[in-house]
């Protein structure tokens, strides 16, 4: 029995030792790689400073070869190149359509570029938002990027007060950010290059450009928040969001060195599915229009917020219609497992991806829409032997809520079922199952 002991304890020691061998290598390769990115600035710093053309009062030597592919561009040409690098951009939202467009704007010698992101790079990321590195995962998207890019991260105040931009990229994802970067563009009078990608298509178009259309000039009142569909939700392709997030870079340098054709007063789509796109002419600037009209009630930003009925961000909200022992937790359910119904209704293709063992799938549109009541009322009935006790499980624990709180469901539950503890199925809330 001893030499088990000993055996436990030789173990135990053996995993303390190598945690504290990871913990002890994550700091010793953070702070090289703190002091690698010192040396590493201070050398740019240094060839910077010692290479000046002496036949380029504009450009170093290092900047013409660096940029000699773009210079010999007729479009573009070293008027094009000094206006980029004379240019400041300020590119909203680091996701999936920013992080492109921040590589292809830093890698065209754009002179100064302003990132502004409120989130935290997370894994779910990886597979559109191409800028940040696994390393950063907890990192704030601004700092990734400017870690990836070799750039300087300071916090970001009163932005337009006291800078002038030439260009605002918007590669956010919400309905109240977009009208916020619309108004502080048209009172500043900045074109707006707006990017969207949602599954497999995307859209893209330039507002507040020349005589062209603002955003409100198209979208006077927004859309109803429920409308709307996000990334979370309903999923995007990396390619899809790469290929928007490119073209917004070039429509910004179109801009910027003053060539023809800007996409604005256009939308284009791309549907990646066919790989096709379709390009569409957009109404004209409104006279009407409340920011950019001959009579503008909007002389201010205003909250944003409020005007959308919806946050400025694409996080699912949490909602609470059931009261607190309407809710049990998955430790609890396991044990209750066998004796009871568990209902699993998230979307179809998100049962595919992942389940918990004895449950079955009815999606909660089913009972929302009213559909396959008939199929619903069978199933049900098939473990009306089986138990008494019913739960409902989902993804963040919202449609879980929902489906008991419908109608249709509690009155097939209270017909078909002997409830014996409740008179109300319970709700299992599984949180970031997926
Ligand atoms: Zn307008």
């Amino acid at each position: 029995m001893q030499y088990f002991y000993i055996l436990e304890f030789l173990y135990r020691k053996e995993r303390m030792t190598s945690k504290d061998e990871i913990s002890e290598l994550k700091d010793e390769i953070l702070e090289l790689k703190t002091l690698l990115k010192q040396k590493e600035k201070r050398l740019k710093e240094l060839i910077n400073s010692s290479e000046n053309c002496p036949y380029s009062t504009q450009l170093s030597c290092q900047e013409i070869s660096r940029y000699s592919r773009h210079m010999l561009i007729p479009q573009i040409g070293m008027k094009g190149q000094i206006a980029m690098k004379q240019s400041s951009v300020l590119i909203i939202g680091l996701g999936g359509l920013g992080c492109p467009a921040a590589l292809y704007l830093a890698a065209a010698g754009i002179g100064t570029i302003t990132f502004v992101d409120y989130d935290e790079v997370e894994i779910t990321n990886f597979n559109r938002q191409i800028l940040h590195a696994e390393d950063n995962i907890n990192v704030s998207k601004v700092e990734s990027a400017c870690d990836m890019l070799q750039a300087n991260s300071n916090t970001l105040q009163n932005l337009f007060d006291k800078n002038k931009y030439d260009v605002v990229l918007d590669g956010s994802d919400n309905v109240a950010t977009r009208y916020l970067l619309n108004d502080m563009c048209v009172l500043n009078q900045v074109p707006l290059v707006s990017g969207s990608a949602l599954q497999m298509e995307g859209q893209l178009t330039v507002y507040n450009f020349e005589d062209g259309p603002c955003y409100r000039c198209l979208f006077p009142i927004p859309p109803p928040p429920d409308t709307v569909t996000n990334c979370g939700d309903g999923g995007v392709l990396g390619a899809v969001t790469g290929v928007i997030g490119a073209l917004q870079a070039l429509e910004t340098i179109k801009i910027l060195t003053k060539a023809d054709n800007v996409m604005s007063g256009r939308l284009l789509i791309f549907d990646a599915s066919s790989t096709t796109f379709l390009n569409v002419k957009l109404r004209k600037k409104q006279e009407t229009c409340d920011v950019c009209g001959l009579k503008p009630k909007i002389t201010q930003l205003i909250d944003y917020e409020q005007f959308c009925g919806s946050k400025a961000h694409d996080k699912v909200i949490d909602i609470n219609i059931l009261t607190e022992v309407e809710n049990i937790c998955v430790k609890e359910l396991a044990t209750l497992e066998k004796e009871s119904v568990i209902i699993d209704v998230r979307p179809k293709i998100e049962y595919e991806i992942c389940k918990l063992p004895n449950t079955i799938n009815i999606p909660y549109t089913y009972f929302k829409d009213n559909k396959n009541s008939e199929d619903i009322t069978k199933t049900l009935l098939s473990f009306r032997s089986k138990t008494s006790r019913v739960f409902f499980i989902c993804r963040r624990g919202n449609d879980s809520q929902r489906t008991e709180a419908s109608m249709l469901i509690l009155s097939l539950l209270i017909l078909h079922f002997p409830f014996t503890e409740k008179k109300t199925p319970e709700i299992e809330q599984d949180r970031d199952c997926l």
